[in-house]
């Protein structure tokens, strides 16, 4: 990245993860095991201000200090670079819609979920990020591609009632996007969504994953298609299962 491309608080950003990396190379990664670390959470937010990524961020940022994790809430790509960091965390939750991401910053976040730090995301803030970066996609499991007819009426339907993340829950209604997404036929599906065909009528009586954990490496990755806007989380379950998606790939759930 050239330097004159670079807003000022990226260049500090880049500077302060330069300086920080000096002298530590010789430090082992991921040598903690899970168990050994305190519960610490990176939340990163920006990209399209339209999923209001702000908003989002400051539902999950005390919410999780509540559950007892450290957390870091940082406005750049730049904290991907920072491999001890990176390391110490038990989760990361991006909240980063459409964007671009460097080569540096992706090798980092994805050096970290495969080395065991879990992440989990919703909606186009986690699967619909750096649409360049297959790496990044194949790490998440699924790409936003469409949401006909915008936002409409649609139903959840829980498809596993034993995971922890989805037990207890009954289906339930959003008036939201319905995300039509490509996805990993690897991913452990919990939840679904029925495409009317109202908007697209081709694909009337598709089923599509709504809800997903995987794993990508070491880490465990968990997604919701749900929360377009901060308030799609006043729908009970569509923040309950963020919730303990969020727990789950943190390793507490
Ligand atoms: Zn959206």
């Amino acid at each position: 990245m050239a330097i004159q491309k670079m807003n000022r608080r990226d260049f500090l950003g880049t500077t302060l993860a330069a300086g920080l990396t000096v002298g530590l190379t010789t430090t082992p990664l991921f040598s903690k095991t899970r168990a050994d670390k305190a519960k610490s959470a990176l939340i990163v937010w920006g990209g399209w201000m339209g999923h209001e990524p702000d908003k989002c961020a400051a539902i999950f940022a005390p919410w999780l200090k509540t559950q007892g994790f450290q957390v870091t809430v940082s406005e750049t790509l730049d904290s991907y670079t920072d491999p001890e960091f990176m390391a110490s965390l038990s989760v990361i939750v991006p909240i980063w819609t459409m964007g671009k991401i460097s080569k540096e910053q992706e090798k980092g976040l994805l050096a970290a979920v495969a080395g065991g730090v879990g992440i989990a995301g919703h909606h186009g803030g986690m699967c619909d990020s750096f649409r360049e970066n297959t790496d990044y996609q194949f790490m998440c499991g699924g790409q936003w591609v469409a949401h006909p007819g915008g936002v409409i009426d649609y139903e959840v339907n829980i498809k596993d009632h034993r995971d922890p993340v989805t037990k207890g829950l009954k289906d339930f209604k959003m008036h939201s996007e319905q995300y039509y997404m490509h996805v990993d036929p690897s991913n452990k599906v919990l939840a679904t969504t029925r495409f009317s065909g109202e908007h697209a009528y081709w694909i009337e009586g598709t089923v599509m994953p709504v809800v997903w954990k995987r794993m990508y490496g070491k880490g465990r990755v968990f997604y919701s298609s749900l929360g377009h806007v901060a308030k799609d989380f006043d729908v009970p379950e569509a923040l309950e299962i963020s919730k303990r998606g969020i727990l789950w790939a943190a390793g507490q759930g």
